[in-house]
């Protein structure tokens, strides 16, 4: 997803004592407090398919009735109970396997009794009935119209407050939903329709069928009176689910769609699900992925800044084609390959954020695209000066938290550095088959680490050790001298960062005034040295001229 743009990190510095006993207390809690994250674990039971029936009622104002069928293998053996996470709506029944079960409730849990121990490979159908307003994770407010609405929302882990399920990205699983409405109301969920049919009392109940094993954050449905339009012209159906105020823009604003699943179909693979549908909508985020279903903040199109920068190609402001194209290429990495834990959310927020960066260069131009990583590198490196954390953060109890610069700009960093290493050939071919080998399932740092590995022949380990795992960023320093009776030049490459030395590969181009050469210095240690023999003292050098690697870097002239 794409955070809303806030000012959550401009707070203003409040000096002295305060912030010294602040940063003591803080200090301690991250001593205590701060130990590694429990995440939630597949490790007695997985679902397979959820089969959800809701009904809403006339103002869109709570759940009326609610059937989820939740099928599910046991993957241990001798297992009693199957713990769902769910959320506070009242339960009319339990059912497992069509006979009526005991149940416990705990504060975010339902316990279900089974009539008897079950082992490894069984399969369990648990059905549970339920109704009322849920707290969180299916939003019920007015759209942009006034009217009103119901819309899934449920990263990272709120969608266990309107169905029961496994509440982790890991727990992937299909899933159908019928949905009954007023019949004045569109309804679209994840996967492909399946049909609409009319009821007595003025409702219509609508099917969907997700035929793809999706994570649980991904499982939506959406409903409200807006307009739906259809952008014909793909193998994917595409449409776009509006408010009647934005019907007008729509197909403008949401024109990079159709080009950004064509460039992502090209260099990864054919879409992934049964349709496209781009939903302007209650989100708390500017734009959240759900599987063949994305939503967008219900102010997307609406004017923002009189300065806003403007798509040369698409004539739409610079904000809507970034999330646009972020959006859709979650549907590739996080929807269908999916983050194995939340420490590597950077499979899904980092490949989106470089996608996003991918499709400029395409469809805008390659300066857009290197100011883009421009920008990318200045939020992280503001980011990194408030929190030293690695990619890999599996400290970080507050999920939200980890929407932060690392998964997303360092995230992108890294791919573009590991790009401008392997070559495109490599690379592409690299995440082609890491596509392949994960779709429909999960992916963990070290799966996208093997493929890079195998379609480049690099051992890769240093550069995930750094850049993964490790904090920070090289700050290089190149100091230089010229002998003019040697004809020789000094170099001396040093790295400031408090980290280890980063392995990366650093293009230094050096001018004269009889033209400019670029040689590749490769680090070794903190310090690495290297001399050349040139015909006449350096006018510039410049170090990595192409920006391949997040850095810092400053040249000086030695004694
Ligand atoms: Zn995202």
């Amino acid at each position: 997803m794409r955070d809303l743009p806030t000012s959550r990190h401009g707070q203003a510095r409040r000096g002295g004592l305060r912030s010294l006993v602040i940063i003591l207390l803080y200090a301690f809690l991250a001593l205590t407090v701060e130990a590694q994250r429990r995440e939630r674990l597949v490790d007695t039971w997985k679902p397979t398919h959820f089969n959800v029936n809701i009904s809403l009622d006339n103002q869109l104002s709570t759940i009326e009735r609610a059937t989820t069928e939740v099928r599910a293998t046991v993957v241990k053996q001798n297992v009693n109970t199957i713990d769902l996470d769910f959320g506070e709506l009242t339960i009319d029944s339990v059912n497992v396997d069509d006979v009526p079960a005991r149940f416990e409730r705990k504060p975010n849990r339902l316990n279900v009794q089974l009539n008897r121990p079950a082992n490894k490979g069984d399969e369990v159908e648990i059905t549970i009935k339920y109704h009322g307003i849920p707290r969180d994770g299916l939003i019920l407010t007015k759209d942009r119209d006034g009217k009103p609405s119901a819309t899934g929302d449920n990263w990272p882990d709120r969608v266990h407050n309107w169905i029961p399920c496994l509440d982790h990205p890991s727990a992937k699983a299909t899933v159908t939903f019928t949905v009954t409405a007023p019949v004045r109301d569109l309804v679209v969920a994840n996967g492909a329709v399946e049909g609409s049919h009319g009821n007595f009392g003025g409702t219509t109940t609508w099917s969907f069928n997700e035929r793809r094993p999706i994570p649980p954050y991904c499982m939506v449905i959406v409903v409200n009176e807006g307009t739906k339009l259809d952008a014909s012209g793909l193998l994917t159906p595409l449409s776009y689910y509006v408010p009647r105020i934005d019907r007008d823009y729509a197909m403008k604003g949401f024109s990079p769609a159709a080009p950004a699943v064509a460039l992502f179909s090209q260099l990864v693979a054919p879409y992934p699900y049964e349709k496209l549908a781009l939903i302007v909508g209650a989100t708390r985020f500017g734009g959240m992925e759900n599987s063949s279903a994305i939503v967008f903040g219900s102010n997307i199109f609406e004017p923002g800044k009189a300065q806003e920068s403007m798509s040369a190609r698409f004539g739409i402001p610079e904000r809507i084609e970034n999330v646009v194209a972020h959006e859709i290429a979650h549907q590739w990495f996080g929807d269908s390959v999916t983050e194995s834990t939340w420490s590597d959310l950077w499979l899904s927020e980092g490949f989106a954020t470089y996608f996003a960066g991918l499709f400029l260069q395409r469809y805008e131009s390659e300066d857009a695209f290197r100011s883009y990583m421009k920008r990318a590198a200045e939020r992280y490196f503001k980011y990194e000066e408030t929190r030293r954390t690695p990619i890999h953060d599996s400290d970080t109890a507050d999920l939200f938290q980890l929407l932060n610069p690392n998964n997303y700009e360092k995230g992108a960093w890294v791919l573009h550095m590991l790009r401008s290493r392997l070559g495109d050939d490599a690379f592409f071919r690299g995440l082609r088959a890491y596509y392949n080998s994960h779709r429909d399932a999960t992916a963990t740092s070290g799966d996208l680490r093997a493929a890079l590995e195998k379609s480049s022949g690099l051992n890769l380990k240093e550069f995930f050790e750094s850049w993964v795992y490790g904090t920070g960023h090289p700050r290089y320093e190149l100091s230089w001298t010229w002998s003019n009776e040697t004809k020789m030049l000094n170099l001396v490459l040093r790295q400031l960062q408090p980290e280890p030395a980063f392995p990366n590969f650093l293009t230094v181009e050096i001018s004269t005034s009889s033209g400019s050469q670029q040689i590749v210095l490769k680090p070794v240690g903190k310090e690495t040295r290297q001399k050349l023999r040139m015909n006449g003292p350096p006018t510039t050098i410049n170090i990595d001229p192409a920006n391949q690697v997040l850095k810092e870097a400053a040249v000086i002239k030695g004694i």
